[in-house]
C-alpha cells in the first residue's frame, strides 16, 4: 500500500480514496476535483473555491510562476499558500503542457522540482512529455524514455516532504501505457497523472481514453492514486471514475465562461441557446437565461464559472454517493446516454469488465439493469466464471420459470437472464437478486445463453435440460447440442 494513498470503499473500477499531503498537512477524500488556478487571472478567488464549493485541493501552474518575475519572487517570499490565499493542498504543473503546446520551455525537471519545493508546493510535477496520440510506435518509446529518465530524476530529488507525481504516458498505444504505469509504479513517486488524453476529449474520443486508462491502470496497480490530466467536463467523470480514476482537473469551468458555455451533465450549452437554466446552483435560481445575457462580460463570466463549478462539484458528490450506494454503473449508464460517443465509453469500459471485476464488491445494494449494456457488467462476468466452480448433479434441469416440469431431475436451477442459471441456494444473493425488465432483450438472452454453456462444457458428464421461453435459434446456438431443449411456450397450452 502506498502511504499517502489509502481506499475506502468501492464500485466496479471507482473508489473512495483518501489521499494524504503531508505537506498541507490535509487528507483530501477522492474522488476529488482540482480546480486549475491561472496565476494571472482570478475568475474565482482561490478562498471562494475552499468556502464556497468545498474544494480541497487545487492545482496552478508553477512554470507560469517561474517565468513571470513578479509572480516569481510574491510566490517565493509569501510561498503559494499565502500567495493564493489558500490553505488546502496545492499541486503544481511544471510546464509540460506548455512544452506539448509550444515545443519547448527553458526549465529543466531538477529546476522546476526545487523551484515548486521553494514555493511550498504540495504535489509537484516533473516535466514529462505528453506524447498525443496516434504517433509513431518509435516516437512514443523514445518519449517514454525520456519521461521515464525524468521520473528517476523525481526520484533522486530531495523534495522533503512534497509529494510528487509521476505521470504515465504512451500515447494511444495500450502495451506502452502498461508498461509506463509499471514503470511509474515501481518509483518511489506518489501520484499517477495519466496524461495527455486532453486530444481525445477533444476530439471526444471516450472509447480510446477509456482504453488508455484500462492501459495504465494494469501498470500501475490498485493502490496508486490515478490523476486524469486535463479531464474537467463533469458529463465524463463517472466514466472515468469507473474506470478507476481518483483526481481530475478543471480548467473547463472558467474558460468556457470565458466564451458563454454553460456546463450540464449531459453536456454543453451556449448561453445565447438557453430559455431555462437547468439547475438549482444559487446562480440559476437567482437568475434568468435573459438575466445572465444582460450582464457586463466579467460579471457574466464569473456567474457562469460559479455554475460550472457548482455543476462539477456535484457531479464528484454524486459519484461518491454512487460508490458508497453500489450503483456508480447505473450512474454511468445514464451519462452514457447524454451524447453517442461517451456510450462508446460505456461500451469501451465493459470491454475491460474482467479488469474491473478484481476491484467491484461481491455484493451490493441491487443491481438494475437498466440498458442492454447492462448484461455486460462485470456482476455477470463474475457469475459466469462461478459457473465453471458450482459443482453440478448428474441430471440438471435448467428452467426459466417455475412453469416446468421437474419430475426426473436430481436438481432444478434457475436460469436468470443476463447472468444465466444458478442454484436454489444462490437466489438470493447478490447479484441475482437484480432487478430487471420484464420484456428481456436479446443481450440478456445472449448472455444467460453463455452461461448455459460454461456450466455444460465445465460438466460434460451431466445431463442438461433448458427449459426457456422462446428464446430467438440464433441465441439458442450458442447452447451446447448435448443441452435437451424443451419451449415452455409449446407447453402452455396443454
Ligand atoms: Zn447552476
Amino acid at each position: 500500500m502506498r502511504e499517502c494513498f489509502e481506499l475506502r470503499g468501492a464500485d466496479a473500477g471507482g473508489r473512495i480514496g483518501e489521499l494524504t499531503v503531508p505537506r498541507a498537512g490535509v487528507t483530501v477524500e477522492t474522488p476529488a476535483l482540482l480546480p486549475v488556478i491561472n496565476p494571472n487571472l482570478d475568475t474565482i478567488r482561490p478562498r471562494r473555491l475552499a468556502d464556497e464549493f468545498g474544494a480541497e485541493i487545487l492545482i496552478t501552474n508553477s512554470y507560469i510562476i517561474h517565468g513571470d518575475d513578479v509572480l516569481r519572487e510574491r510566490a517565493r517570499t509569501d510561498g503559494l499558500h499565502d500567495m493564493l490565499d489558500f490553505s488546502g493542498a496545492i499541486m503544481t504543473d511544471s510546464g509540460s503542457f506548455q512544452l506539448s503546446e509550444y515545443g519547448e520551455i527553458d526549465v529543466t525537471t531538477e529546476e522546476i522540482l526545487a523551484f515548486q519545493r521553494e514555493i511550498g508546493s504540495d504535489i509537484a510535477t516533473p516535466v514529462d512529455i505528453p506524447t498525443p496520440p496516434d504517433v509513431s510506435r518509435e516516437r512514443a518509446e523514445a518519449d517514454l524514455e525520456t519521461t521515464q529518465e525524468r521520473l528517476e530524476i523525481a526520484e533522486a530529488a530531495d523534495t522533503g516532504e512534497m509529494l510528487v507525481s509521476a505521470p504515465v504516458q504512451g500515447s494511444t498505444d495500450p502495451d506502452l501505457r502498461e508498461r509506463a504505469g509499471r514503470h511509474a509504479a515501481g518509483t518511489d513517486l506518489d501520484v499517477f497523472p495519466v496524461g495527455a488524453v486532453v486530444p481525445l476529449m477533444n476530439d471526444y474520443r471516450y472509447d480510446d481514453m477509456i482504453d488508455v486508462v484500462a492501459a495504465a491502470k494494469r501498470g500501475l496497480g490498485a493502490d496508486a492514486p490515478v490523476h486524469l490530466f486535463g479531464a474537467g467536463h463533469p458529463m465524463m467523470f463517472a466514466l472515468a471514475v469507473a474506470m478507476g480514476c481518483d483526481l481530475f482537473d478543471s480548467a473547463a469551468y472558467a474558460i468556457y465562461a470565458r466564451d458563454d458555455r454553460y456546463l450540464t451533465v449531459r453536456g454543453t450549452r451556449a448561453l445565447g441557446d438557453l430559455e431555462y437554466l437547468p439547475c438549482s446552483c444559487a446562480v440559476c435560481t437567482e437568475h434568468s437565461p435573459d438575466d445572465l445575457r444582460a450582464l457586463p462580460a466579467d460579471d457574466r463570466e464569473s456567474e457562469l464559472a460559479a455554475h460550472n463549478l457548482h455543476v462539477t462539484f456535484a457531479e464528484i458528490r454524486r459519484i461518491k454517493q454512487a460508490i458508497r450506494a453500489g450503483d456508480l454503473l447505473e450512474l454511468v449508464e445514464q451519462r452514457a446516454r447524454a451524447h453517442p460517443t461517451m456510450l462508446d465509453g460505456y461500451r469501451a469500459l465493459l470491454d475491460h469488465a474482467a479488469q474491473l471485476e478484481r476491484s467491484d464488491p461481491v455484493s451490493k445494494g441491487s443491481f438494475f439493469y437498466t440498458s442492454h449494456e447492462s448484461a455486460r457488467r462485470p456482476e455477470v462476468v463474475r457469475h459466469q466464471q462461478r459457473l465453471e466452480r458450482l459443482s453440478v448433479p448428474d441430471s440438471l434441469l435448467l428452467t426459466v420459470d417455475r412453469s416446468a416440469p421437474d419430475d426426473g431431475f436430481d436438481e432444478v436451477w434457475r436460469v436468470q437472464p443476463p447472468f444465466g442459471p444458478f442454484p436454489r441456494a444462490l437466489s438470493k444473493s447478490y447479484p441475482l437478486t437484480a432487478e430487471v425488465p420484464a420484456r428481456t432483450d436479446r443481450a440478456a438472452l445472449e448472455a444467460a445463453a453463455d452461461g448455459v454453456a460454461r456450466l455444460v462444457d465445465a460438466n460434460p458428464n451431466a445431463s442438461v435440460s433448458l427449459a426457456h421461453r422462446g428464446w430467438p435459434a440464433s441465441v439458442l446456438e450458442t447452447v451446447p447440442e448435448s443441452v435437451e431443449l424443451l419451449d415452455l411456450r409449446s407447453t402452455d397450452d396443454r
